[in-house]
């Protein structure tokens, strides 16, 4: 029955990690997968989480089934988080359910595209986040893409990317990253956002929002301006969210997938929508993950304990930006470290070519993917200077 299944082709970022788990050089460094790690390189059990989850083991809860769509209080604290207070005030209406991770979310929006508006089609930036392809071609989506950023010059490709935009025919679905895009690290300034807004208006697109790093970028707020100036207008709009990273709860797979749409009656139709669609997939989602979010988000304490450690690892993330362009520039480095400074997130596209990568991979052991995308949480005070050293001998 199943001679004929071939080997498949391994995901690049996991083979990526198994290569640099195996490899046996004492200073190897990971900067390949996107995990956030701390200043000792151990991924962190954050503090309010930590707390969360003890009370929840206090409380020793039966394990017993979710609603469909997740908890009401886990969907109000999504849209809160990600929408502020405007959330409650707004004419629009959002339908929230939980999902299982952003990822899951992402599989649930591309379902509900394809079965419930007839789309055969999606446009996402040049480039994006691997996965993104094989989700939404795997849903029977066809993925086309439009100008987002040019390698040789490091420039966000603005003008190419209004114009495709203004180009799409009426009711085409764009993928777009709010914050900290992935894999290059550049992202929209708020006028930049006002004039892409502007044009999905007029050309009464529909908005696929990817956010899998709220928290990273400027702050848990800003993060969201393009989620927030979109609630403003008229337009329908999805939005997937991932508490993998700013919570980091990876394995807990724990995401939100909303909907904003015209009316109340038409929300809770796409929620039943939705409820159809997991229920045939997955039946519920997984409760462990969800119950820590509610119970930190819930307690103006733990939240507040989160916001601070979120805000810890930004800046860690954006000192780390700082040193290690500035220890490129003192050693006379030909790549454009001013890219690395600047850029957002956990990712810089460093411009490294492939001969440059395969360099620090083969002598030095230090693990990018291609094509020259840096995950700087895997930087820290033991491992800065070997990078700086390797990098300078790889570019001067
Ligand atoms: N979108 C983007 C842009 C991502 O980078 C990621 C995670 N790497 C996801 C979605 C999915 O997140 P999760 O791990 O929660 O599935």
């Amino acid at each position: 029955m199943f001679n004929h299944i071939k080997p498949s082709a391994p995901d690049p970022i996991m083979s990526l990690m198994e290569a640099y788990m195996q490899d046996p050089h004492p200073k190897k460094v990971n900067l390949g997968i996107g995990l956030y790690y701390d200043h000792q390189g151990n991924i962190p059990l954050m503090r309010a989480v930590h707390i969360a989850e003890q009370r929840l083991l206090e409380q020793q809860r039966p394990h017993t089934y979710p609603p469909i769509e997740g908890s009401a209080l886990f969907a109000r604290q999504v849209q809160t988080l990600l929408f502020g207070e405007a959330a409650a005030q707004s004419a629009r209406h959002l339908a929230t359910v939980q999902t299982v991770g952003g990822s899951g979310a992402l599989k649930l929006g591309a379902d509900f595209l394809c079965h419930y508006l007839s789309r055969r089609e999606i446009w996402v930036s040049d480039p994006t986040w691997a996965n993104h392809w094989a989700i939404f071609e795997g849903a029977g989506l066809r993925v086309n893409t439009y100008p987002y950023f040019d390698n040789a010059s490091g420039e966000l490709r603005f003008d190419a990317m209004l114009d495709a935009f203004s180009a799409l025919p009426e009711g085409a679905v764009v993928l777009l990253h709010p914050c900290c895009h992935n894999p290059t690290g550049t992202d929209l300034s708020q006028a930049q956002w006002r004039a892409v807004i502007d044009v999905l208006q007029r050309r009464r697109l529909l908005p696929f929002f990817d956010i899998a790093y709220q928290g990273f970028g400027d702050g848990l707020e800003e993060d969201c301006f393009a989620l927030r100036e979109t609630l403003k207008t008229d337009l329908d709009f999805l939005v997937s969210n991932s508490f993998s990273k700013n919570v980091a709860l990876y394995g807990q797979r724990l995401g939100g997938l909303s909907v904003c749409c015209g009316s109340a009656d038409s929300a809770a139709n796409v929620k039943g929508a939705l409820k159809t669609l997991i229920r045939r997939s997955y039946s519920c989602p997984p409760t462990h993950g969800s119950q820590i979010v509610e119970a930190l988000l819930a307690d103006d304490h733990l939240r507040q304990l989160w916001a601070s450690e979120l805000a810890s690892m930004r800046q860690r993330i954006k000192q780390t930006r700082v040193s290690l362009a500035a220890g490129l520039e003192q050693g006379g480095t030909t790549l454009d470290y001013r890219r690395i400074r600047d850029q957002k997130g956990m990712f810089s596209y460093t411009g490294l070519n492939e001969q440059q990568l395969s360099q620090l991979r083969q002598q030095y052991s230090i693990y990018l993917v291609a094509p020259g995308r840096m995950c700087l949480p895997g930087l820290n005070q033991h491992n800065l200077d070997y990078v700086t050293a390797a990098i300078l001998d790889v570019t001067l």
